[in-house]
């Protein structure tokens, strides 16, 4: 794990978050800039640093990724309505934080293509 990785810092309780969802190799927190009234992050307690980077080994865990992201679409009530779950791949497309997360965003329409 990286010194300076905040996500693992969360993981790990050096940095407080509002935990939604936890199993073993998932953590589910919200996001402390929400971009929708339902904004959670999904995250891989062991670090990876972007989706790219994520190689055959990494399949089931990103797989657990989604399971635990529907588990927290269904508790946060989105799952029927519509939600849109998001992986921000490196900079170009937005990515700050270098710990691989999926956004579970929800509560408001959505328009396509994304901004
Ligand atoms: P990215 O832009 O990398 O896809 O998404 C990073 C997300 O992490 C942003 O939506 C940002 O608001 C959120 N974030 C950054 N730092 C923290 C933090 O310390 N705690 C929480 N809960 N969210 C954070
Ligand atoms: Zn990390």
């Amino acid at each position: 794990m990286p010194d300076d990785c905040i996500f693992c810092k969360i993981v790990n309780g050096d940095i407080p978050a509002e935990r939604v969802y936890e199993d073993e190799e998932t953590l589910a927190f919200r996001d402390i800039n929400p971009a929708a009234p339902v904004h959670v992050l999904v995250i891989p307690k062991r670090h990876i640093a972007t989706a790219v980077d994520a190689g055959g080994p990494d399949a089931p865990l990103l797989g657990k990724l989604v399971l635990a992201a529907n588990a927290v679409a269904r508790q946060e009530g989105i799952a029927g309505e519509g939600a849109r779950y998001v992986f921000n791949v490196n900079r170009g497309a937005g990515q700050e934080v270098f710990h691989i997360h999926l956004h579970v965003l929800g509560g408001r329409p959505f328009s396509w293509p994304p901004g």
